[in-house]
């Protein structure tokens, strides 16, 4: 299904009902949007996003640079300061305004509190090769306390590098299952 945060030591990074977001941006947000749309449409019943206004207010920060005028990957970045390392409630989501949807909605997976798929633990399809990407790459260099496996693996996770989830344009079935999982909904 999918691997995300680990709720037993991290209660305070799951989730209400209602998810908080100011949005800054210099030039356009259309594939924010579109990427907010597809994880909406299909949290809609028990999650909900909610656009306030005002700077300093919300629960999450999403930046929207201008391409160029910023170089770097697009991150969520909570608290910890790690891209993608403790996801969940909080933080700041940056971004750029020429990222593809799929990426967007990987990131904002971060932020519903989704880890990278190819970093479960003891799973070997996790550690196999696909394409040109050794999955669990990461794994193999130091271990994430604050995640653990929810179900199976799923090779279709828009968390799995190389999967090409850059050009998908919704999360998968069982992304949406582990972010209700995750936080309890
Ligand atoms: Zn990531």
């Amino acid at each position: 299904m999918g691997y995300g945060i680990n709720t037993d030591i991290q209660t305070n990074k799951i989730w209400g009902s209602v998810i908080s977001f100011y949005v800054q941006v210099t030039t356009n947000r259309n594939n924010f949007d579109s990427a907010l749309r597809a994880w909406g449409a299909t949290l809609k019943p028990k999650i909900f996003f909610s656009e306030i206004a005002q700077p300093g207010i919300a629960e999450v920060t999403v930046i929207i640079h201008n391409t160029t005028m910023v170089t770097g990957s697009s991150s969520w970045r909570s608290p910890d300061g790690l891209n993608g390392r403790d996801p969940g409630r909080g933080g700041t989501l940056n971004l750029k305004d020429t990222d593809r949807v799929g990426t967007i909605i990987h990131e904002i997976g971060h932020m519903l509190g989704l880890c990278h798929e190819q970093d479960r633990k003891n799973d070997a399809r996790a550690t196999s090769v696909r394409g040109n990407y050794l999955f669990g790459h990461e794994v193999a260099k130091r271990s994430w306390p604050n995640c653990k496996n929810y179900g199976s693996f799923n090779p279709n996770s828009i968390m799995l590098y190389g999967s090409g989830y850059e050009d998908k344009t919704a999360p998968d079935q069982d992304d949406v299952r582990t972010v209700f999982e995750i936080n309890k909904k």
